[in-house]
C-alpha cells in the first residue's frame, strides 16, 4: 500500500500547526505562512474534504506582544500571554482565510472534552454544524485555565489534536512542525540519516529514533508526536508529520505525495463498524420495513421509519435497530430516547416543530450504522 492508497478515502483532515511555524513575522506571526495555510486549506476544501485546524502559538505570540521573557517555571505570565496571543492569532487567521472567502471559528478546549461526555457531544454538534456551513474551526487549548500546576506545564497540542481527530472521527492528522518527519537517526548529528516515509506502528525501535524536543518555542517534540500517532492509530486515523515550510505541504500530504512521515492506521471503516457491533446497546429503536430497505442501501435512519423506542439512551449511544422482533442493525444515535420517541413516524422537516430544536435530519447517520 503506497501513500496514495493510504489517504484515498480521507474525508476529514485535522491540521496541527506548531508555534515555531506560526511565529516569525515582525508582529510575532508570519502572515505569509498563515496566508499559505489558508490558500492550501481552500484547495483541500475544494477537493470536497472538511478541514479543522489546531493552532498553537498563543503563548509565544502573547509573550512577544507583552515583551515578556518569563523564567522557565513562571506560569501566570504564560497564562496572561495566552489570552493576549490567542486574540492576535485569531485575528490573523481570520484575515488570511478571508482572502479565500472562508469563515474561521475559534474553539478553545479544556482537555477533559474527550472524557466528559456532555462536553464532547456539545463540541461534536458545534463542529459538525460549522463544517456544514463551510467554516474552518481553529482549535487551541484554553491555556488561561488549563495549567498543570504541579508540572508548571501547559498541555501539548500534539496530544490535543490527536484527541480531536479521534473524537471528531477525522481520517487524517497532519502535524506541521519545524522537522521534516521522523528520521532513523538524528539528522543534525548524522549526515546519513534517512527520513522514514511510512511507519506501521510505534514500537520501541521507532521510539528510540525520537530525540528530545527540537525547539524551545513550542511544547511538544518528537515524543509527543509519537504519542499522538498512537492515539490516532487506535482511533483509525492516519497521521503525517511534515515540515510546515515545505512548499504546498498540506495539499501534497492530502494528495498522497511522499512528504514527511506517514503513520499508518488499520482500516478505519472496519474498525469503527467492529466497535459498533461489539458495543453494548443502551436501547432499541423499532423500525418499519421501509426503513430496513433504506438501511440495506446504506442510507441513514430517518424518524419517519421509526415506530417505537425502548430503553433509555442518550445521543452518542449505540442502539439496536429492530424490525419484526429481529435486530437488523446497530448504530450510534444522534437523538436521545425521549426525543426519538417524540419524533417517531414524523418527517424530518417536522423535527424542529416537535422538539423545539433539530440537530440532524437523520436519527442515525449512515456512516454510524452497521448491518447485522
Ligand atoms: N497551546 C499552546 C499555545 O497556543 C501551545 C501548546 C503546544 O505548542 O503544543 O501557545
Amino acid at each position: 500500500m503506497d501513500r496514495k492508497d493510504c489517504v484515498s478515502d480521507v474525508e476529514t483532515v485535522v491540521i496541527k500547526i506548531g508555534t515555531s511555524s506560526i511565529t516569525g513575522g515582525t508582529s510575532g506571526v508570519s502572515e505569509e505562512f498563515m496566508d499559505s495555510v489558508a490558500r492550501q486549506v481552500k484547495e483541500v476544501k475544494d477537493m470536497g474534504k472538511d478541514v479543522l485546524i489546531v493552532s498553537s502559538g498563543a503563548i509565544g505570540v502573547g509573550l512577544l506582544a507583552l515583551n515578556a521573557k518569563p523564567k522557565p517555571r513562571e506560569v501566570p505570565i504564560r497564562q496572561a500571554a495566552a489570552s493576549v496571543g490567542q486574540g492576535i492569532l485569531m485575528q490573523k487567521w481570520s484575515e488570511s482565510f478571508q482572502k479565500y472567502g472562508i469563515i474561521t471559528a475559534q474553539i478553545l478546549l479544556t482537555l477533559d472534552f474527550y472524557s466528559d461526555r456532555e462536553k464532547y457531544l456539545n463540541l461534536r454538534n458545534a463542529i459538525h454544524t460549522l463544517l456544514k456551513h463551510g467554516a474552518v474551526p481553529i482549535i487551541n487549548e484554553n491555556d488561561v485555565v488549563c495549567v498543570k500546576e504541579i508540572d508548571a506545564m501547559f498541555g501539548d497540542n500534539d496530544t490535543l489534536s490527536a484527541h480531536v481527530c479521534s473524537k471528531m472521527d477525522a481520517d487524517l492528522l497532519i502535524i506541521l512542525s519545524d522537522v521534516d518527519g521522523l528520521y532513523d537517526k538524528n539528522p543534525k548529528i548524522y549526515s546519513d540519516a534517512n527520513l522514514i516515509s511510512i511507519v506501521d506502528g510505534v514500537d520501541d525501535n521507532i521510539r528510540s529514533m525520537a530525540g528530545d524536543p527540537t525547539t524551545r518555542v513550542g511544547v511538544g517534540g518528537m515524543k509527543t508526536k509519537l504519542n499522538a500517532a498512537e492515539i490516532c492509530r487506535d482511533a483509525g486515523c492516519g497521521m503525517i508529520i511534515a515540515n510546515s515550510h515545505a512548499p504546498d505541504v498540506i495539499v501534497r500530504a492530502v494528495s498522497g505525495e511522499d512528504v514527511g512521515t506517514y503513520f499508518r492506521t488499520s482500516n478505519r471503516e472496519r474498525k469503527k463498524l467492529i466497535w459498533i457491533k461489539a458495543a453494548k446497546s443502551e436501547g432499541s429503536i423499532y423500525v418499519d420495513s421501509g426503513a430496513v430497505n433504506a438501511l440495506n442501501k446504506h442510507m441513514s435512519l430517518l424518524s419517519v421509519g421509526i415506530r417505537d423506542v425502548k430503553g433509555r439512551f442518550d445521543r452518542g449511544d449505540v442502539v439496536d435497530i429492530v424490525c419484526e422482533g429481529k435486530v437488523v442493525a446497530k448504530g450510534i444515535t444522534d437523538y436521545n430516547s425521549e426525543d426519538t420517541f417524540k419524533i417517531r413516524g414524523l418527517h424530518s422537516d417536522r423535527i424542529a416543530d416537535v422538539l423545539g430544536h433539530k440537530s440532524y435530519d437523520d436519527v442515525i447517520r449512515s456512516e454510524n450504522i452497521v448491518l447485522m
